[in-house]
């Protein structure tokens, strides 16, 4: 547990999965969360009656939606940007407009709040991109689209965490391996593929990547930044 009490965290994507997970950790340290969500929204408002978070509809496909959101979360302590799509298939018949709302989810989103947080973040916020092991291993056909969104994300870090550094500012991406969500279910079909790329042959918990984000929010982590954070069981070994 870390000592969250009187901070300021805002969740994009938390109503469900890996998002989900980081609110309860976030609101059971004691921070003050505020967590967006688009198309789940009795799922939301579970969560939000169960950890005392705020609950708040903005689709991370909308570039102003978010933008608006952020700056009207007023000044942030920790950003953790989670929202995350897949599309999945043979890139020759892989529908133009998806691929562009892939992109704008997973790599646009996470831009334009990184930016619109730091305007107003105190000095020593912290920054947390959910990425994926995918970004630096891709070792199946047919998920192209979404391994250039999560590496696009490695940039992004490397570069904020140059700009926003002089201001004690971090930024880093999380990189989960195969984790146990409605995107990946632990008996899903991609399971037995999966495993057998890894060293430890299990999906993980949401909580563990929680885990991770919560140390990288807290105190330790002040000279952690512009890096990326694998938790695969091995997947990318
Ligand atoms: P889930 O599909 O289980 O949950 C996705 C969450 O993101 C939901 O809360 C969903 O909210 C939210 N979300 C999706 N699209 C939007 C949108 N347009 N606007 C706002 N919120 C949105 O996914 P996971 O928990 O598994 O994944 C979370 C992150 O972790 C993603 O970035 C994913 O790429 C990454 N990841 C996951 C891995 C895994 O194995 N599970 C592995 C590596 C990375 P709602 O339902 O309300 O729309």
């Amino acid at each position: 547990m870390t000592d969250f009490q009187g901070k300021s965290v805002l969740v994009l994507g938390g109503s469900r999965g890996i998002g989900a997970a980081i609110v309860r950790r976030f609101a059971g340290d004691g921070a003050k969360v505020t967590f967006t969500y688009a198309g789940s929204r009795e799922a939301a408002e579970r969560l939000a009656a169960e950890t005392g978070a705020n609950a708040v509809v903005t689709d991370s496909a909308d570039r102003d939606a978010v933008i608006a959101r952020v700056r009207d979360s007023g000044p942030l302590d920790v950003l953790v940007v989670n929202a995350g799509v897949a599309i999945v298939g043979d890139p020759l018949e892989q529908d133009p407009d998806a691929v562009d709302r892939l992109i704008r989810i997973n790599v646009a989103s996470p831009w334009h709040a990184s930016v619109e947080a730091a305007r107003r973040m105190p000095d020593g916020g912290r920054i947390i991109v959910i990425g994926s092991v995918n970004g630096d291993r891709i070792p199946f056909p047919g998920m192209s689209a979404y391994a250039m969104s999560k590496s696009a994300l490695q940039g992004m870090a490397r570069g904020l965490a140059r700009d926003f550094g002089p201001r004690g500012i971090t930024v880093n991406v999380v990189q989960p391996g195969p984790i146990d969500t409605d995107l990946n279910p632990a008996d899903g079909p991609m399971k037995d593929i999966q495993h057998a790329v890894m060293a430890i042959k299990r999906h993980g918990p949401a909580e563990d990547v929680a885990g991770m984000v919560a140390w990288l929010a807290g105190p330790e982590a002040g000279f952690v930044t512009g890096a990326m954070h694998t938790i695969d069981g091995g997947f990318g070994a």
